[in-house]
């Protein structure tokens, strides 16, 4: 894979680099992934955006998996999440690796996973229920680029309109109180045995996510550090 330092690119890996961020909803994955794919050069793929993307765009697959699940709450079946994440990753941009968030979410995705892709290390992202509160209630984001915003924090110069692209913004359908604490309480229930799974192997890292987005960089050392120790 390749790191990009100013405008050269330079090897670092000399091969694939496939990182699995982890982490409850509103923990700041997508926020730090964007900078990480950036930083790496590798494409960062959310299962979540591809749901939303599929729903958008109007596919059976995506209209059935907003309709019956995540407009619910609740996780799409395995079979559906798969068949989107395999489409994704085969394509060109992914041959240098790629960053996943939201997947693995059940331990048959992880098993699954193994069988189509090399996990290099995987990062979980922790911080506590009142902080992930607060960031998932303010959360806005771009309809286009798919770039997340803070209310209060990090809002866009313009109401409603995205600062990089100039698309509009939208708050999530699931992110209300309600819709949260669902997914939250599913999200732990169903993902344990991943990391528990990911222990077993020796993959797992633990980021300590709870620091406001001005001091990112505190995060994203300690990222640095976990990726550091896998090219040794
Ligand atoms: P996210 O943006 O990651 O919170 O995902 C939004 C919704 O998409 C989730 O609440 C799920 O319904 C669905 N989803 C995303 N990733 C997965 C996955 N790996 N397995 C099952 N459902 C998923």
């Amino acid at each position: 894979m390749t790191k990009k330092t100013g405008k050269q690119s330079i090897n670092i890996m000399g091969e694939r680099l496939i990182i699995l961020l982890m982490g409850s909803q509103g923990v700041g994955k997508g926020t730090y992934g964007a900078l990480l794919s950036k930083e790496y050069n590798i494409p960062l793929i959310s299962t979540g955006d591809l749901f939303r993307e599929a729903a958008a765009n109007k596919t059976g697959l995506g209209i059935k998996a907003r309709d019956e699940y995540w407009g619910q709450g609740k996780l799409v079946p395995d079979n559906l999440t798969l068949k989107l994440l395999q489409e994704r990753i085969s394509q060109n941009d992914c041959k240098n690796g790629f960053l996943l968030d939201g997947f693995p979410r059940t331990l048959n995705q992880a098993e699954e996973l193994d069988k189509i892709a090399k996990v290099d290390l995987v990062l979980h992202f922790v911080a506590s229920e009142k902080v992930i509160l607060e960031r998932l209630g303010n959360r806005i984001i771009c309809r286009k680029c798919q770039k997340i915003y803070h209310r209060i924090n990090m809002p866009t110069k313009v109401p409603g309109v995205c600062d990089v692209c100039g698309g509009e913004i939208y708050q999530r359908e699931d992110d209300t109180p309600e819709l949260i604490k669902i997914r939250l309480k599913e999200y732990w229930t169903k993902t344990k045995p991943v990391f528990d799974y990911y222990k077993n192997k020796n993959l797992l890292s633990e980021i300590d996510a709870s620091f406001p987005i001005e001091e990112v960089d505190k995060i994203l050392k300690q990222v640095e550090k976990e990726i550091e120790k896998i090219k040794k």
